[in-house]
């Protein structure tokens, strides 16, 4: 029986097209509001799923996603009716989460992935006098429990459905190594434990076929390195030198990976982590 499950008879080659589709898939994303969040969001739409529900801070979505929202509902038949939905709660609230995670599941009879990529970086604070409240309340709170209720929110419509499904954790090179000069004890803890997070998850839901990865980004062009080059624009000349690409990266080039991960073309693929740096992995 293990044999024949793992023996593919496909001989039609439009298959391996239609591994990549979403079509008519529901999509949970955190952080959906701008940045990496929001460029994950519109690669899931392309990808044809029928609705992607974003959760942000904010009451009210902002300018970008509703140019996005207003680009998404364009894409009408082209494989899902690529509605692009706005929900705003914190990441750090528990029952709010599994309540969204109801919310979706009622209305739209399915759950079948999640983008966990709400994320915070309160960095340079020296790790010797990291205040307990900065470093629970402001950055772990975020950054692990945040993205442990967000898998928990989508994994149990998944495993209510029954069909399994996808969960995609952002972590970073900074959950891998330290980089000196950035005392960003905080965030990098936080995203080392996004990496067991996910493995752990991995092991307790692959029978449930609910498939749980990380993608680590390399430093990316957004609002959160944006603070730090402000701050110190020499950084982006660090950054790009410590790079094998020379350069820092842009969100669209996670668009990719996360499709894959989504989809059923990486249906062997769970408890992993891809990095998407560039080739900037070390230190
Ligand atoms: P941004 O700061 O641009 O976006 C993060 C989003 O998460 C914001 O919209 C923010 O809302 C939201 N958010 C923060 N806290 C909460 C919360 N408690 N509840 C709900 N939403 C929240 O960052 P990026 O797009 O750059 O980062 C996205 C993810 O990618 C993060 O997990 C980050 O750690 C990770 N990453 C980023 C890299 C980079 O170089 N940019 C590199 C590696 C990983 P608000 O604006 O209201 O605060």
């Amino acid at each position: 029986r293990a044999l024949e499950a793992s023996s593919s008879n496909d001989t039609d080659p439009t298959l391996f097209k239609q591994e990549f589709s979403l079509a008519d898939r529901v999509a949970l994303v955190t952080g959906g509001n701008r940045g990496i969040g929001l460029e994950l969001a519109l690669a899931l739409v392309e990808a044809g799923t029928r609705a992607v529900y974003c959760v942000d801070l904010p009451e009210a979505p902002g300018d970008e996603f509703a140019k996005v929202r207003e680009y998404a509902s364009q894409l009408k038949g082209t494989g899902g009716d690529a509605r692009l939905e706005y929900i705003s709660a914190d990441v750090t609230d528990q029952n709010a989460m599994w309540k969204i995670g109801e919310a979706v599941g009622d209305r739209e009879g399915r759950m079948d992935v999640c983008v966990a990529a709400a994320g915070t970086l309160r960095g340079d604070t020296p790790c010797l006098t990291y205040p307990a409240k900065q470093f629970e309340e402001q950055v772990i709170a975020v950054n692990v429990n945040g993205v442990l209720y967000t898998a928990q929110a989508a994994g149990q419509q998944m495993d209510r459905f029954g069909k399994g499904g996808s969960i995609i954790m952002i972590a970073s090179i900074s959950g891998h190594g330290a980089n000196k000069g950035h005392p960003w004890v905080s965030y990098n803890t936080s995203k080392s434990a996004v990496l067991q997070m996910a493995r752990s998850m991995a092991c307790e839901l692959g029978p449930k076929n609910i498939r749980v990865n990380t993608i680590s980004p390399g430093y990316i062009n957004t609002s959160m390195t944006g603070q730090f080059l402000a701050k110190r624009p020499e950084l982006v000349e660090t950054w790009s030198s410590q790079n094998p690409l020379g350069r820092i990266g842009r969100p669209d080039e996670l668009r990719g990976i996360v499709a894959w991960l989504a989809s059923d073309a990486s249906s062997f693929c769970t408890g992993s982590d891809i990095l998407v740096s560039g080739g900037h992995h070390a230190w």
